[in-house]
């Protein structure tokens, strides 16, 4: 269990610890203005960003309210300091670096203490092209085998056994079914609890039995917070259905950010870093049908559709 809390933030006259369930620790800071914060800036993401805000998915994610150039102290990244805009004449100053990040809304800040929980969507969490990488010179990985079996010594199979190793594309399409993203369609990423510090100990949450036993643990308490999950869940799957963008993406390693509190409930998407337009010879996907090698479907709907079906579970518990 730990408390990762990378600044504070003030809003509506009240201060609160942001809570942060993924990504590395330095890719945030707190936002110039209330209610904002910044995410390092890719510009896959951006792009994402600026195609969502003109979508009908646009009430699903958070608003994006443009690039912010930030000055900082080389080695200082993520100090509470006040975040200045670049001007071209202090912009060579060689203690400092610029760095660019998306301005996105908080969506902790109309909550209070808030128990927050990170969903990852989708049946793998790396690109085609990730693989296609890692299947160029496929060498035989020492340290993946290792990996592996700390977490399933029955894995490999004899001739990896034999080698003692296993090649990256290997690993990477065994690592997504250690957890539920191959079979559910989702996996927990991590679970913030109200007073309670966060929890990233899901690796290997894998069976719709223990899936539903965290989230079940996550809305313990909060029974208000089931219903409302499922209309906003069941509404973020009809808005998918009818989104252009949705038809013409791939969406990999993007998550659902659950929030509620003793009066709220929202979910919304994220993390569109890893969200890229189809190449032109795959014009559509289903994003229900079964991932092949080459095919880009991501299996985001299968994971909307089971969060639903395990949500109706708890509700009818
Ligand atoms: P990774 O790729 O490892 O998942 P990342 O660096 O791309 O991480 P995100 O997944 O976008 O970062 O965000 C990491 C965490 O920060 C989320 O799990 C969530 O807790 C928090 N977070 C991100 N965006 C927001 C937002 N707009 N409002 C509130 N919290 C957010
Ligand atoms: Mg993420
Ligand atoms: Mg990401």
């Amino acid at each position: 269990i730990v408390q990762w809390t990378p600044f504070f933030q003030t809003y509506k006259k009240h201060r609160y610890p942001w809570i942060q369930l993924g990504g590395h620790q330095g890719n945030f800071r707190a936002g110039p203005t209330p209610g904002t914060i910044l995410k390092k800036l890719c510009p896959q993401e951006e792009a994402c960003f600026r195609l969502l805000m003109n979508d009908v998915l646009r009430p699903y994610v958070p608003e994006f309210k443009g690039v912010l150039d930030v000055r900082e102290e080389e080695g200082h990244q993520n100090e509470e300091s006040d975040v200045k805009s670049v001007d071209d004449s202090s912009c060579c100053k060689s203690s400092s670096i610029v760095t660019s990040y998306l301005q996105l809304q908080d969506l902790l800040g109309d909550f209070e203490q808030p128990c927050v929980m990170d969903c990852k969507v989708g049946v793998r969490t790396y690109l085609e092209s990730e693989l296609a990488k890692a299947k160029e010179r496929p060498k035989l990985r020492k340290d993946m085998y290792e990996k592996m079996i700390q977490v399933d010594p029955s894995a490999p199979s004899l001739e990896e056994k034999k080698m003692q190793g296993v090649t990256k594309p290997r690993y990477m399409v065994w690592r997504e079914t250690i957890s539920s993203t191959a079979t559910l369609g989702f996996r927990v990423e991590g679970i913030k609890l109200s007073h309670g510090g966060s929890t990233k100990d899901f690796k290997t949450t894998r069976t719709r039995e223990q899936v539903t036993e965290a989230l079940k643990r996550f809305v313990e308490n909060y029974p208000h917070a089931v219903p409302k999950y499922l209309q906003r869940l069941k509404a973020i799957r009809a808005t998918l259905k009818t989104s252009p963008f949705f038809a013409t993406h791939e969406i990999v390693g993007s998550s659902l950010l659950f929030v509620h509190d003793s009066k709220n409930a929202g979910v919304w998407m994220i993390d569109f870093a890893k969200t890229l337009p189809l190449p032109p010879h795959v014009p559509r996907i289903q994003h229900d049908a079964e991932w092949q090698v080459g095919n880009h479907e991501d299996g985001y709907l299968i994971g909307v559709n089971n969060l639903i079906d395990i949500f109706e579970d708890i509700k009818n518990f």
